[in-house]
């Protein structure tokens, strides 16, 4: 592969490096989008087995705001396969799937707590705020009870992370969250608020050939400007500019010259890139904590109505965190027009489950056999479903945990830059909202 020169190299083709490809394109500055592996997404992407369409990352979308806008300017609203309305969510505890309750009248009711658990809700708007250096397990244990915690709120936060919420700080996680919605001291009060625009949004939504169809997209937009099989191996200083190493080894190395770099690998990728030219920041980075999930799809027979179920944090047995049901919401519906009808047989009785994580580290050192027949045992006890096991694949993600302790603004070199799920909020609205941020900065609009 020739050299080649950039204004703005950026290192790794996910949704945060595609999303920042974009943005910085669209003002006029010349990019080079480098991805390790043969196709771009990241994490985000899906994978076909048995007609089957399988997730192995990011399960749906919200298409409102900047996720909303994206899908309009990709052309692909009409890809989109919605789920019919919201549909429920579960809380796995002693042998009961319990509702998520999303109203004050169905907390009365719901089984997930005891009586004593939902009077204790009561006594919530007078507890403190967050409390400096304060985990978020005891924030929410002292806010709400054990038993809200650990059925309820525990789960539904720390499975987002695949982590343990006693491990994670407020300061360095919750609260993000708590400070963009505004919740000051009574959690209870925002969470009720929250579930009453719940309905207000769009519901749950993929695209006909899965949310893989979100990189796909960005990156053919971006045309030449994405480089496939081009892994990042060095970064230096040149002339005032960068000089970035790609291949190497085995594989001959090229290079691309750029007035800057940004980096938006995951941490333990991003860390020996750096530590030649930031070393501080390197070596922070080196000891972020990522989760090892492992993530099971599932083929069963019976359709379960709702969108999936978190495991309670008391079930300290299970290796199983949570479970997404995708036929539900984007399974076969005989209502459908006929062109969606094909993609939503593609979900028919299609599971997923993650494995693993924090406290339960041994079980991404499994054999792909084991992990399977883990996940199906499990799922029957859940569930009472049987099922067989199609797909076994490996993730990680930024744990959030007390590593990130003090975490702010990185030192580094002029000219470099970061733009990654575990230097901001890691969901997609948080990866589009970093990209959109950093373009501004380094290429602001003419006035
Ligand atoms: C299982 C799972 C479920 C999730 N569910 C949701 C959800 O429901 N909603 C939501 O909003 N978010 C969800 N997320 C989070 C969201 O998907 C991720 O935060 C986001 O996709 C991360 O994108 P990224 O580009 O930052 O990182 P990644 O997707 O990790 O991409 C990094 C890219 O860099 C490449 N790379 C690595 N090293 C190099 C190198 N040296 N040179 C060049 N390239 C390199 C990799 O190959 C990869 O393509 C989920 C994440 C996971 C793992």
């Amino acid at each position: 592969m020739p050299d080649a020169r950039t204004d703005v190299a950026i290192v790794g083709g996910g949704l945060s490096g595609l999303a920042l490809g974009r943005a910085l394109s669209a003002r006029g500055t010349e990019v080079l989008v480098l991805e390790a592996s043969d196709r771009p997404g990241g994490v985000t992407w899906t994978e076909a087995r048995e007609g089957r369409l399988l997730e192995l990352g990011p399960q749906r979308i919200r298409p409102s705001g900047a996720v909303g806008e994206l899908v309009e300017e990709l052309g692909l609203g009409d890809e989109l396969l919605l789920s019919p309305g919201e549909l429920p969510l579960f809380v796995y505890r002693d042998g009961c799937l319990g509702e998520v309750p999303l109203s004050a009248r169905a907390l009365l009711r719901t089984e997930l707590l005891s009586t004593a658990g939902k009077l204790r809700l009561l006594a919530e708007p007078l507890t403190r705020g967050a409390l400096p250096g304060e985990t978020v397990a005891h924030y929410l244990t002292r806010k709400l009870g054990r038993e809200a915690y650990e059925n309820l709120v525990g789960p539904l936060y720390g499975g987002l992370y695949g982590s343990n919420p006693s491990e994670m700080l407020v300061e360095a996680s919750l609260g993000h969250v708590l400070r963009r919605f505004g919740v000051g001291r009574s959690l209870g009060l925002a969470v009720l608020g929250l579930a009453r625009r719940r309905g207000r949004v769009p519901p749950p939504a993929t695209f006909r050939e899965g949310m893989a169809a979100l990189p796909r997209s960005m990156a053919r937009a971006l045309g030449d400007r994405v480089r496939l099989q081009a892994r990042v191996t060095a970064l230096a200083r040149e002339n005032g500019g960068w000089r970035v190493t790609i291949g190497g080894g085995s594989a001959p190395a090229w290079a691309v010259r750029a007035d800057r770099v940004a980096v938006t690998v995951p941490a333990p990728e991003a860390a020996p890139l750096l530590r030649e030219v930031a070393p501080e920041v390197a070596r922070h980075i080196g000891a972020l904590t990522y989760n090892r999930l492992v993530v099971v799809h599932l083929l069963a027979d019976r359709v379960l109505p709702g969108l999936g179920c978190q495991v309670s944090l008391a079930e300290r047995d299970l290796a199983t965190r949570g479970l997404t049901w995708n036929a539900p919401a984007f399974g076969p519906d005989p209502e459908a027009p006929k062109r969606e009808r094909e993609a939503r047989a593609a979900r028919e009785g299609v599971y997923t489950a993650f494995l693993g994580g924090a406290g339960r580290e041994e079980v991404a050192d499994l054999e792909e056999e084991a992990a399977a027949g883990l996940a199906t045992d499990e799922f029957a006890r859940i569930t009472g479903e049987p099922a067989r096991p199609i797909l076994v694949s490996r993730v990680w993600m930024p744990a959030w945990d007390r590593t990130w302790k003090g975490a702010g603004a990185l030192d580094l070199p002029r000219g470099l830059t970061v733009c990654a799920a575990w230097s901001e909020r890691p969901g997609i609205p948080g990866r589009l909202s970093q990209a959109a941020r950093l373009a501004e900065r380094l290429a602001p609009a003419a006035p």
